[in-house]
């Protein structure tokens, strides 16, 4: 089978650039091992309104809440309360998403194959040979040009030898009812008990408050398993007897790549790590970087052009439009990953007053957090100390 290009991954990144593609009226088909669309869930399915700016289908077939502010639990239980006044977040069913985002392909003559997973790649003169594994048949296919959209444990990443993200968080979540929650707000958790290396949140799903997705992130340094993290987790008050379904695991790759074209090879969202350190969020900045992708991919397809030198404006125009901010982001989270437990309950007590509030209301933007870095600094100099440990090393706590 011969197709002009092959997207490997029906997440909602591989289904955004596939859409485009084949809008130009390329052969276009997009390989994914499950076999259907947005499941099993790996998400916590928290984004900004604009992710909405890349899609002409309505809010509303996704969107279960709206959220206005963030109550932030400190280590020893006082809390920090941002927001309120205005929309900041969208609650969304991801499969739904997901599903929305390939029928939009589907309309634009994508081929999806589901139940196809891709073991091996090669490039062959100026053409890319993938293996595909359907139920237990191999098949050989070729296309000009290969996109891994295939997640954090991209095995195009692995095949075509590009660097690998600078670290896997590991997550856990899962439903939750009867559970009192407001629902204009979401609860993060700050700890080293309860999410070592990151945070743990409960976002509420529907318009009482009364179900929510929980869940948490860890990074290497936890002395924790996850689950034990997600029994911890659901010890604090405010959980107390919510019923606990579905629940799901996941993986956050954090560190965008250096390198992200090869010849006849682009990888884009979750594969390329291209996703935000201070949240995990990659549905946003992955869209971003998929736009760059797939007007980079039809221009070398109308040129006839797939060598690596040609592909390269791909990565040097996701870079300039959303690099630099994933960059900072990776320091911001370098300085919050070294603070211990009671240098958390430290800072937030010092954020905890209207000014600092004000400012984080004015300029707090969950897809751009360096926005709000600048102010913050100027108004507690004393901040400025915590900027050595974003270049210490990270040992076992
Ligand atoms: C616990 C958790 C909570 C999160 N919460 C949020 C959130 O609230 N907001 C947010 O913006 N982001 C969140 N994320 C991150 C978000 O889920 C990802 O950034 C997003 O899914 C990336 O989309 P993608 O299309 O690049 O990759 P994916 O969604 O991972 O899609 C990749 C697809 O490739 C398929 N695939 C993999 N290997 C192969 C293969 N060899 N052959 C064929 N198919 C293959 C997979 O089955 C999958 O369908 C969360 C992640 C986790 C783990």
């Amino acid at each position: 089978m011969r197709y002009d290009v092959v997207v490997v991954g029906g997440g909602p990144i591989g289904g955004f650039v596939a859409k485009n593609i084949a809008e130009k009226g390329y052969n276009t088909a997009i390989f994914e091992e499950h076999k259907r669309i947005g499941t099993p869930l790996k998400c916590a399915g928290l984004v900004t309104p604009r992710v909405f700016d890349f899609f002409n289908f309505s809010k509303n077939k996704v969107v279960e809440n709206k959220i206005y502010g963030a109550n932030f639990h400190s280590p020893c239980g006082d809390v920090l309360t941002i927001g309120g006044n205005k929309l900041h977040a969208l609650v969304i069913d991801r499969p739904q998403f997901d599903q929305e985002i390939m029928n939009k392909a589907n309309d634009a003559g994508v081929e999806l194959r589901l139940g196809s997973k891709a073991i091996s790649g090669i490039k062959n003169a100026d053409k890319i040979e993938l293996e595909i594994k359907e139920e237990c048949k191999v098949s050989k296919i070729k296309s000009f040009l290969l996109i891994g959209a295939d997640g954090p444990h991209s095995k195009i990443r692995k095949t075509f030898d590009f660097p690998q993200p600078t670290e896997f968080l590991k997550g856990i979540g899962a439903k939750a009812t009867d559970i009192n929650l407001d629902p204009k707000y979401v609860e993060i958790f700050l700890g080293r008990n309860i999410a070592p290396g990151f945070f743990a949140w409960a976002i509420p799903t529907n318009k009482e408050g009364t179900e929510a997705r929980i869940g948490l992130c860890i990074d290497e340094t936890s002395k924790y398993t996850l689950k034990q993290c997600f029994n911890n987790l659901i010890k604090q008050k405010i959980f107390k007897n919510i019923k606990i379904k579905n629940h799901i695991a996941g993986t956050i790759p954090l560190g965008a790549l250096k390198k992200t074209t090869t010849s006849n090879v682009m990888l884009v969202g979750d594969a390329a790590a291209q996703v935000k350190p201070t949240s995990g969020g990659g549905i946003y900045p992955g869209l971003i970087c998929a736009r760059h992708c797939s007007s980079i991919a039809i221009d070398s397809l109308e040129n006839y052009n797939y060598s690596s030198r040609y592909l390269r404006r791909y990565h040097a125009l996701w870079n300039n439009e959303i690099g630099k901010e994933l960059n900072r982001g990776m320091i911001f989270r370098k300085i919050i990953k070294n603070l211990d437990d009671n240098k958390i309950d430290k800072y937030l007590n010092k954020i905890n007053n209207t000014k600092n509030i004000d400012i984080i209301c004015n300029y707090g933007d969950i897809d751009y957090p360096s926005k709000l870095a600048f102010p913050l600094l100027k108004k507690n100099p004393s901040f400025v100390r915590l900027l050595p440990s974003a270049f210490k090393n990270n040992t076992k706590r």
